[in-house]
């Protein structure tokens, strides 16, 4: 069946659109790539002619200047601009079948960096840019959601949970508001800058019954708009304002508590200064029933409900420590050097760093840094969205940017450690994924707990 491509979907195209996932993106720097195929038939074509059919077989893509080659013992096809890898059959939607890519990048660029080899279904395409392999899994969405859940989260985690996550993740896909590796013929990548797609790696039952008892559904509001629903993994007990995060208002996302309407949490809404210190340490967290607690998702199960690629525990409410050179080191690595030497001065050495703005969750997203550059000169530098400050405070990535600074000083009056006390991982807007899956352990079903994070919407069948 002919479907429409993402791009040309609306609301009122009342049909699934194909979408196409870079699962292989130049920035990852690979040249070539191995793949499996399975004893399943896959036409492979390149250039002209009608393409030539394989099974079980390993493969080798690599790009030859703009063009790629397919090479295995059983036949060779290209070197062409395009290369595509096609089941003759539609592929099931089973754990581990379908095509495997060897050493995917997963987590780019962030602190759980690595490589996997998932499988997947649905059509594969291969092609050359700046030199560097492009590769695009190509699959009906109701076929990608799964490997989405089961990839974002445990495909083990209780139905209700599943159900939530694929309507969000449904939601935001389709509504398309940012626009993201529109220099290739992609229109999300396979990872956390999008969304995790692992294809049918980790595919579980209850991931694929998620999916289809919530076909086609999306949120939308009053005005029918589709709501943009982001989500994020831990928001640390207040969700947080789009606004904040990203700028702009979106319908149907606002700050709220993360937590029932009795909860003791509500009198830390709205966050101020003052009550900051004690919403991130105080002796209310042993009790509390915030959705993302550890007391209602306890440490010692978060493990088995998280994705394989997380390594789970500690994000509610964390702790880290630099000794101030570190920190100056990882500043010079990650923001200084970045800057323009004409406008920001060189760090020499950090005086100071204090938060600025914050949103309503607590998270900075405006920093400032008072430092010394190399002659001694004093000057201040800010650092503004929670996103770059998560970027810059870390060698790798900090948790979120809802935390206090606690700064030692040495006698002379020069910071000498600095730690940073913090709630909450990502950038807290929309669906809590660690609290829905706390409602869900809870018993809550997938509406009540998606009408909890978003306001004034509804389901809605969108094909
Ligand atoms: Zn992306
Ligand atoms: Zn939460």
């Amino acid at each position: 069946m002919a479907r429409c491509s993402l791009t040309a979907w609306t609301l009122d195209s009342r049909e699934e659109p194909v979408i196409r996932v870079a699962m292989v993106l130049p920035e990852d720097g690979m040249d070539s790539i191995l793949l499996k195929i399975p004893s399943r038939g896959y036409l492979v074509s390149g250039g002209d002619g009608p393409g030539q059919m394989f099974r079980s077989v390993m493969a080798k893509v690599t790009v030859e200047n703009r063009r790629v080659s397919f090479l295995s013992e059983g036949g060779v096809a290209g070197p062409a601009e395009v290369i595509k890898v096609s089941p003759e059959e539609p592929v099931p939607q089973t754990r581990g079948v379908g095509v495997q890519l060897r050493g995917v990048v997963a987590g780019r660029g962030f602190h759980w960096e690595k490589r996997i080899h998932p499988t997947v279904g649905g059509m594969l395409e291969f092609r050359a840019s700046h030199g560097r392999l492009v590769v695009v899994n190509e699959l009906p969405l109701e076929d990608y959601l799964p490997g989405v859940i089961a990839g974002e989260m445990s495909g083990d985690c209780p139905l209700e949970f599943l159900k939530s996550q694929t309507v969000v993740a449904r939601a935001w896909v389709l509504a398309h508001t940012e626009k993201k590796h529109t220099e290739y013929p992609v229109d999300r990548c396979n990872d956390d800058c999008c969304q995790r797609y692992h294809g049918t790696t980790d595919l579980t039952e209850r991931a694929v019954d998620a999916v289809r008892q919530t076909r086609g559904q999306v949120l939308i509001d009053r005005k029918k708009t589709l709501i943009d629903a982001n989500y994020s993994k831990s928001c640390g007990g207040i969700i947080e304002s789009p606004q904040h995060v990203w700028f702009v208002q979106k319908a149907g996302q606002r700050a709220t508590v993360d937590a029932p309407t009795d909860s003791e949490a509500h009198r830390f809404f709205p966050l101020s200064d003052d009550l900051l210190m004690e919403y991130l340490t105080g002796d209310w967290l042993k009790q509390t029933d915030v959705f993302c607690s550890p007391n209602v998702v306890p440490e010692k199960s978060l493990p088995s409900y998280l994705s394989k690629i997380d390594e789970g525990g500690g994000h509610f409410r964390w702790r880290v420590d630099y000794d101030r050179h570190d920190l100056e080191k990882i500043l010079r690595d990650k923001f200084f050097s970045r800057q323009d030497p004409s406008k920001v001065a060189f760090l020499d050495t950090l005086l100071g760093l204090r938060v600025c703005q914050r949103g309503d969750s607590g998270r900075a997203k405006d920093l400032e840094i008072e430092y010394l550059d190399p002659m001694g000169v004093t000057h201040k530098a800010h650092v503004v969205s929670e996103y770059t400050i998560r970027e810059v405070l870390h060698e790798k990535f900090l948790f979120s940017s809802a935390f206090v600074l606690e700064i030692q000083r040495d006698p002379a009056g020069a910071p000498r450690r600095i730690s940073l006390i913090g709630g909450g991982w990502g950038h807290g807007a929309g669906l809590c994924q660690i609290g829905a899956l706390g409602m869900a352990l809870r018993g809550y079903k997938y509406e009540a707990i998606l009408k909890h994070y978003f306001e004034d919407v509804q389901l809605h069948e969108c094909y």
